[in-house]
């Protein structure tokens, strides 16, 4: 297993421990406590001198089979699980901090991270420095004044920024700073921040990892010293993971290579699409070599994912026109399902900011999310033209 390639890893990594009575696949225990006739053997298990489950908000052998997984995948040496990828970000901020720390990120995180950088920390006596996103000489400006968390993500939401994480990651490290990337976009098929040189990298398993968008979930992966301490603050906080969610994000990762695989040469064929495209203002991906960072992402990515955005021409009235005329494309507000999904960026991941906000962050109010699935791209193109030529003929924009 140690050598195999991650496809196969993503198949039969972290399973194995956890099979019973003969079955090939990891079972569902819904169990909330585990009972001991043994006292002693109990008393082990429960001060964590022994193997085995307590209770279910501590620990669930199909939840401990899908951190297994993850844990493989990135190359890590401990997993924990949460109920979703907020409560990854918010529980291990809260493991680390403490009034009076500084921590030092960019402004395009994601928006539920940003308004815990914005609205929760401040009030905790945190000083959040957010530099712009893509910036590194502000971020290694700010980083060298020091910092007790670096928190990185890339790509970014909508725009797809790219930072340079191993040259973050080295700052972060000589002030003494944990080094903590938010892999959801990139998902760890196409990019492992720990062995560019993070501490800790976190996922949104409810996107890309679950990939079908029916259940939530979040999971952070590092050295055992550091998942103890997060593990330790989430058991007693309780933002456990469903042992369900749990089976169903195992199921999910069994065919994760092959949908990032298609979805990131979807992601390339439509954004070359739309580049030729004379509705469209701007294309947004790492994949491009227009892209200002396309190095970097080629340096640190094994492929550029598979989402993408894109500014029309006519701003919202477009967007609202163009939309609901797309066949194969939820408009919805997640992302990594099999289905292509869209939307606004006013609408989903900016939601929160105001249109002067918006701009003064490079967010037209014509942008378009796109989290490209895993249809035939050729379907997908022509539905773009026809959605494009029905605004075109009805003189829509
Ligand atoms: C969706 C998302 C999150 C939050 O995850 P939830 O499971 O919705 O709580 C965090 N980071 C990124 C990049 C995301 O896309």
């Amino acid at each position: 297993m140690k050598d195999s390639k991650v496809g196969t890893k993503a198949v039969w990594a972290g399973e194995k421990d956890y099979l019973v009575h003969g079955a090939t696949q990891v079972p569902v225990v819904l169990s909330v406590a585990y009972g001991y006739d043994d006292m002693d053997e109990w008393y082990d298990v429960a001060v964590g001198k022994k193997k085995g489950h307590i209770y279910g908000r501590n620990t669930n052998p199909t939840v401990q089979s899908f951190e297994d997984k993850v844990k493989i995948l990135e190359g890590a040496e401990s997993a924990t699980s949460f109920s979703t990828g907020m409560a990854a970000i918010s529980n291990t901020l809260s493991t680390f901090l403490v009034p009076g720390d500084r921590i030092v990120s960019i402004k395009d995180t994601y928006g539920g991270t940003n308004k815990i950088f914005t609205e929760f920390l401040p009030r905790q006596q945190v000083e959040v420095v957010l530099c712009d996103t893509g910036d590194h000489e502000q971020m290694l400006k700010e980083v060298a004044k020091g910092c007790k968390i670096l928190y990185l993500e890339s790509p970014t939401n909508p725009t797809v920024k790219i930072t340079d994480i191993e040259r973050m990651a080295k700052a972060g490290k000589e002030v003494g700073a944990l080094v903590i990337v938010d892999n959801t976009f990139a998902t760890p098929l196409n990019q492992n921040p720990l062995s560019l040189g993070a501490d800790l990298v976190l996922h949104s398993a409810t996107k890309f990892l679950g990939g079908h968008a029916d259940a939530l979930g979040g999971v952070i992966c590092g050295p055992e010293e550091l998942i103890e301490k997060i593990y330790h603050y989430r058991e007693i906080n309780g933002a456990t993971m469903d042992p369900m969610a749990a089976y169903l994000m195992l199921r999910g990762m069994k065919t994760l290579h092959l949908r990032v695989r298609q979805q990131c040469e979807n992601a390339m064929a439509l954004a070359k699409y739309l580049q030729t495209e004379e509705l469209v203002e701007g294309v947004y991906y790492p994949g491009l070599e227009t892209h200002p960072n396309h190095d970097i992402a080629k340096k640190q990515m094994k492929d550029f994912g598979g989402m993408l955005s894109f500014a029309v021409k006519g701003g919202v009235d477009t967007v609202r026109n163009l939309l609901p005329k797309l066949q194969y494309a939820n408009r919805a507000a997640n992302l990594g399902a099999v289905e292509t999904t869209v939307g606004p960026a006013r609408t989903t991941s900016h939601v929160e900011c105001t249109p002067e906000e918006r701009a003064a962050m490079g967010i037209p109010e014509g942008l378009i999310r796109v989290s490209c699935g895993i249809e035939e791209i050729e379907d997908i193109i022509a539905d773009f033209e026809q959605a494009f030529n029905f605004i075109k003929e009805n003189e829509l924009c």
